[in-house]
């Protein structure tokens, strides 16, 4: 109760005037109607009390001047209702005088206790906002990833907090003009932006903004600087460890699948010239040398994709193609043996992409579905979704484990061998395939459930005719 009455005094705005006359009117009235049953227990001159409440009340809550209007109000009344001779005004009557200087005074110090509570409590209010404008910009500059990024949001909320049309937090120098007010955001010598706001504000809010706002702001912009250069930092560091040992990797990888096929073609030429070779035998070697020679070129060619990929060097020809056509040519480019059947929606849209680029990444997905399903046959299903051409590849070979899903688009990843009689490649035929999809401004993904087969999907952009 007490601190509801507490709340009431000290709330920051006073209750509309119309209010406060309704209620003096009706505060003399009930003060006049209670000094007549109180006439009958004591003298009329001490009953002038009574109406001191009103005063008290209509002061604390109105001011001032509502309060003389009170006091005025009261007097009268208890002169023409009570005093006698009643039922007329005799001013010369000295408790007359006497009663409206006692309101008098109540209502000044009433007024003055309040109006000394009300901006009190409207300071409080005032330095509550701004410490939560503190902690709030704190919040906002340390918890995200870039300084600028917080900066807008740091400026609405305090022109909110304000009541400003705008404010503007700007990171190094910037000036004021006519329309602008720039406030420097400095930390000890350093200039660490500036705060701008309109110009012409009162000046109670400019040395509000000058002596509260901008300090805080300065140091807490500074610690954030700081910490995004720190962590720019780290990162550039820990991605020259990561890209030197990525490289060290890779050369790990390539030396040893360059080493196999020149060594069998070493060896295989030494075999030549030994003598006794039969011509069966020789014939032989020479296939044994071409067989490690094609596989050693392809080796090197998929090396220079994949650092051309890495380098975005690869930059797609971008050509109006029918995926038809691609898929036909991919196929082409499988053994003569390979079992596919291919199933294209008849009025499928073209795409617009490099076509040996998305040829090269569907023969990669042919090439591992064919191998992997040794024999059983493999579907290649074109369809539009919705603004996209989707392609998928599907086998039913052992299928790839979940947790070799998320790494088998790796350079160089190779998942445990499943599958005993098939030979697994370099490990780079899916990197490749993702690196031109994406190029080509598209998506490829994996579904596969093992034991059951694997099911390569690839989203490409289609052209959409406009309707007519
Ligand atoms: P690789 O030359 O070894 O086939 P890829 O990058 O083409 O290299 O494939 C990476 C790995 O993904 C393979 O080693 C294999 O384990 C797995 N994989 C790829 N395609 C299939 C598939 N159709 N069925 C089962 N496993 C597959």
């Amino acid at each position: 109760m007490r601190n509801g009455v507490v709340f009431i005094l000290l709330r920051g705005r006073r209750p509309p005037l119309v209010a406060g006359l309704a209620v003096t009117f009706v505060l003399v009235s009930i003060c006049t109607a209670l000094v007549y049953p109180l006439k009958q227990l004591t003298t009329v001159s001490s009953l002038g009390v009574v109406y001191l409440l009103g005063v008290v009340v209509i002061s604390t809550f109105w001011g001032l001047w509502l309060g003389v209007l009170m006091s005025v109000l009261s007097a009268a009344a208890f002169n023409f209702f009570h005093l006698p001779p009643v039922g007329r005004f005799t001013i010369a009557d000295s408790r007359n005088w006497v009663a409206l200087g006692a309101f008098l005074v109540v209502a000044l110090a009433s007024s003055s206790v309040s109006e000394l509570a009300r901006a009190r409590a409207a300071e409080a209010v005032r330095r509550r906002a701004e410490a939560d404008l503190t902690a709030e910009t704190a919040q906002l500059l340390l918890e995200r990833a870039g300084v600028e990024d917080a900066l807008a949001s740091i400026g609405r909320r305090l022109a909110a907090a304000f009541e400003l049309p705008w404010a503007l937090v700007a990171l190094g120098e910037t000036s004021g003009d006519s329309r602008r007010e720039a406030l420097a955001l400095s930390a000890g010598e350093a200039r660490v932006g500036t705060l701008v706001v309109p110009a012409g504000l009162q000046g109670s809010v400019v040395s509000r903004l000058s002596e509260r706002v901008v300090p805080a702001l300065a140091a807490l912009l500074q610690v954030a600087l700081e910490r995004e250069r720190l962590v720019a930092e780290a990162v550039q560091t820990e991605s020259l460890r990561r890209s030197d040992a990525v490289k060290t990797a890779v050369l790990r990888a390539v030396s040893h699948d360059l080493r196999s096929p020149v060594t069998a073609m070493i060896t295989a030429g030494a075999a030549v010239r030994a003598p006794g070779v039969t011509p069966h035998e020789r014939d032989e070697l020479g296939g044994l040398v071409v067989e490690e020679g094609t596989r050693l070129s392809r080796l090197i060619d998929d090396l220079l994709d994949l650092s051309k990929l890495d380098a975005h060097a690869a930059v797609p020809r971008l050509a109006e193609c029918s995926v038809e056509e691609v898929i036909d040519a991919a196929l082409a480019a499988q053994p003569a043996d390979s079992m596919v059947e291919v199933r294209v929606d008849p009025d499928l849209p073209p795409v617009r992409a490099d076509f040996a680029q998305v040829e090269r990444a569907l023969a990669n997905l042919l090439e591992n579905a064919t191998r992997y399903s040794e024999g059983k046959l493999v579907v290649v299903r074109a369809r539009s979704v919705g603004g996209w051409v989707v392609i998928r590849v599907v086998d039913r070979g052992p299928g790839i484990p979940a947790v070799d899903q998320a790494r088998i688009f790796e350079p160089f990843y190779r998942a445990p061998g499943r599958t005993p009689n098939v030979i697994s490649g370099s490990g780079l035929g899916l990197a490749i395939a993702k690196g031109f999809i994406e190029t080509n401004g598209g998506r490829i993904r994996v579904e596969s459930v093992p034991g059951q087969g694997s099911s390569f999907v690839v989203a490409l952009p289609a052209i959409v005719e406009p309707e007519p």
